[in-house]
């Protein structure tokens, strides 16, 4: 006979203690777990309209004031710039949370294990390895198949893996929301790598090109991890059936291949080159992951509440 604990705390439980799904539960974990925090998803949509904001800063500045960069500066006001949608999340994060606190550390931890596994594993996996941008545009299909199957499978494990061997068996994680909050921090490490080794890897990039790049990187990564975040909180919290995780996995692995094809289309046509139809396409992309996560998280958490 197994032993009854909360699945959070592992504290043993009375006979008759709560449950959501398969998963036990001690009566203050039953309590945190569906916490709704509005003021989350306040700041979650603040965050988008501030970086869409921020990319019209840096153009309005770059085309009026025609700042003239080289060599080094270049390459240190792009890797400044690159830093700036981490710091906006950062910021808003830390505005809400005074009002309902997280342990800070541990989300800025898992912010730089996301960028550090982009760095050590997901950029030379794409890049070397697999070499993807040799074959990556030589058809539809394959620019398709490939976005999906290598770029997306590779960054969304990754992020998913900041996650999983980390918090996700701690007490930290004892809210379904924090699956989004830490998911979200990882997929915004994993962006801020990406963006610094653009910069670096072009030893500059054009501001106002580059600064919409890397907000159209930020937006999408971090929505991407949110979806893996809301599947890893609810298999901790509800106690999911074994295919519950590959297949949230294997869904964001799809939209971000599916995105990339997209934004690629909408950027480049012939020999044009417009990088603002990629950025419209992210930000639609981004408002829509984000409705679809609190919907589904209010919807879990008024099921469970009902239930009570
Ligand atoms: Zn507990």
């Amino acid at each position: 006979m197994s032993v009854r604990v909360c699945c959070v705390c592992q504290r043993p439980l009375e006979e008759g203690a709560r449950s959501i799904g398969r998963r036990l539960y001690c009566d203050e974990h039953y309590a945190k777990v569906t916490r709704g925090r509005g003021h989350l998803w306040q700041s979650g949509w603040a965050l988008v309209a501030a970086l869409v904001g921020f990319v019209l800063l840096v153009v309005g500045i770059d085309s009026f004031a025609q700042p003239t960069l080289e060599g080094r500066s270049l390459v240190v006001a792009g890797v400044v710039l690159s830093l700036v949608p981490a710091v906006l999340w950062l910021v808003f994060f830390y505005l809400q949370d005074r009002l309902e606190p997280e342990p800070k550390r541990y989300v800025a931890g898992i912010f730089v294990l996301g960028a550090l596994l982009a760095g050590a594993v997901g950029i030379p996996l794409v890049n070397d390895l697999f070499q993807v941008r040799e074959w990556l545009y030589e058809s539809p299909l394959v620019h398709l198949v490939g976005g999906i199957l290598v770029i997306g499978f590779i960054q969304e494990f990754l992020k998913y893996a900041a996650v999983r061997y980390t918090l996700f068996d701690s007490a930290e994680f004892d809210e379904r929301i924090d699956g989004i909050i830490y998911g979200t921090a990882a997929g915004l490490g994993y962006a801020t790598m990406l963006n610094i080794h653009y910069v670096v890897s072009n030893a500059g990039v054009d501001l106002s090109v580059g600064v919409i790049r890397m907000v159209i990187t930020s937006l999408a990564q971090a929505s991407f991890a949110g979806i893996v975040g809301y599947f890893l909180a609810q298999d901790k919290f509800e106690g999911k059936p074994v295919w519950w995780m590959p297949c949230g996995l294997a869904l964001a692995a799809v939209l971000n291949g599916l995105f990339i094809f997209v934004r690629d289309l909408a950027m480049v046509r012939g020999l044009e080159f417009n990088p603002w139809n990629g950025l419209i396409v992210a930000t639609l992309i981004a408002l829509i992951i984000l409705a679809a996560l609190f919907w589904l998280m209010r919807r879990a958490n008024q099921a469970t509440l009902a239930e009570a």
